[in-house]
């Protein structure tokens, strides 16, 4: 593993040489770490085909412990009080994640918790959060987070038909039935507020109409649908090199759907996140615009890594060989390849300056647009189907609000 830009053959690429001294002297400052990731369980009991961990470019996980040690939990609670307390934070966010963080068990969840809550100052919030498969959730883990306020959030692609083409055992058996009696029990009156969410990878060959129908049978509070992972030396699935738009006709099905329908009751982060963007508001999600990405991860072993959906561009993108025993967060901010997901406009390509939709794409999320050679300074591989999918939404706000649509370019990449 390796700092980004570090990397045999990745120092000439983007941002490798990007020169964060100068940035602190002109002015720039890095914004702290409120999103903390914790890699509870390194393994998963699912083997979902698309995963960026286990079967994209970086297979680092193989080195690493399957569980996060009591040490490794009780360095990062430190880690994150003292970081709160340098960067006089009022409150921070934790992810328990993995693999699959409820293998870590139950009562090692809850050391976790308390670990971190014991670590902190009274005056500074900790907000709990899971990120599961489901499978395994049952009540023991339910009464856990309960006791905590920990949100849930559940991994589900769609129905059965649509859930089982990736999400499958190792035997190759789909996982919806076991998803379906841990949600049930999530959504059922004694949990129900603990249910932060379903997460929803899009898979060109489902129906959207279908499968947004199928999370919103759950009533959630909130779903996402995520871009699959890619780039443009390995491009996603179904993404043509062509101005075709699969994802964004995909996605506007849905949208067109939800506006017409449920959009005051359920939110879609990413539209909700390009709705707020075209207002001129900030966003919330590294999935667009050009807010500043304060997210650290800590993995099972202890080291300290960017985003992990960085592992789907190459061996040792999302490293930074810092180590939570030895190094505090503070460190991650003045690396260059941190650095860049933090300064906006300035790590735009020049293609994407030139384009209209630049403010509230943002370029897309940072892996997409990836290229050897030339690294990060790219516009997505998604650009075709973002740049559709932000004019569509502008368009239909534009005609209910009695605004004129915007004139814009076509988008480039
Ligand atoms: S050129 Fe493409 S990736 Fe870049 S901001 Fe425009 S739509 Fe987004």
């Amino acid at each position: 593993m390796g700092v980004h830009g570090d990397e045999p053959g990745k120092a000439t690429e983007w941002p490798g040489a990007l020169d964060v001294r100068s940035l602190l002297e002109g002015g720039w400052r890095p914004t702290p770490i409120r999103d903390f990731i914790l890699k509870v369980h390194s393994r998963c009991n699912l083997a979902c085909d698309y995963c960026y961990m286990y079967e994209m470019a970086d297979q680092g996980w193989r080195r690493q412990p399957r569980r996060m040690s009591r040490q490794v939990l009780e360095w990062t609670a430190q880690r994150i009080g003292e970081h709160a307390r340098a960067n006089r934070l009022s409150d921070v966010q934790v992810v328990l994640h993995g693999g699959e963080p409820l293998l870590a068990g139950v009562d090692h969840l809850r050391y976790a918790i308390e670990t971190i809550l014991g670590a902190g100052e009274p005056d500074v919030g900790v907000g709990f959060s899971v990120q599961t498969n489901g499978v395994l959730l049952d009540e023991l883990y339910l009464d856990l987070f309960a006791e905590y306020g920990v949100s849930v959030g559940v991994s589900v692609d769609g129905d059965e038909e649509g859930h089982d083409l990736h999400r499958r055992r190792a035997d190759g058996r789909g996982s919806y039935r076991d998803v379906l009696g841990g949600l049930e029990r999530l959504v059922g009156p004694r949990y129900r507020h603990l249910f932060g969410g379903l997460l929803s990878t899009i898979e060109l060959r489902n129906d959207p109409v279908v499968t947004y129908e199928s999370l919103l049978a759950f009533a959630p509070p909130e779903m996402d649908f995520l871009l699959p992972h890619g780039n443009w030396d390995t491009p996603p699935p179904g993404r043509p090199p062509d101005e075709s738009t699969p994802y964004g006709d995909w996605l506007i099905a849905i949208f067109d759907r939800w506006y017409a329908g449920e959009a005051d009751v359920v939110r879609i982060r990413l539209f909700s996140e390009i709705i707020r963007l075209l207002f001129g508001r900030m966003s919330a999600s590294e999935a667009v615009g050009l807010s500043p990405v304060a997210v650290a991860v800590v993995e099972t072993n202890g080291e300290i890594e960017q985003v992990d959906s960085l592992k789907s561009a190459y061996e040792g993108a999302a490293g930074t060989r810092l180590h939570v025993s030895r190094d505090p967060f503070d460190t991650v901010l003045s690396l260059p390849s941190v650095a860049a997901r933090q300064i906006g406009r300035r790590a735009l390509s020049d293609q994407c300056l030139a384009c209209a939709a630049h403010e509230v794409c943002g370029g897309g999320l940072y892996p997409h647009r990836y290229r050897s050679g030339t690294g990060f300074r790219n516009p997505s591989v998604f650009c075709h189907d973002l740049y559709k999918l932000i004019s569509h939404i502008r368009d239909v706000l534009g005609r209910d609000l009695g605004l004129m649509a915007i004139e814009s370019p076509a988008p480039v990449g």
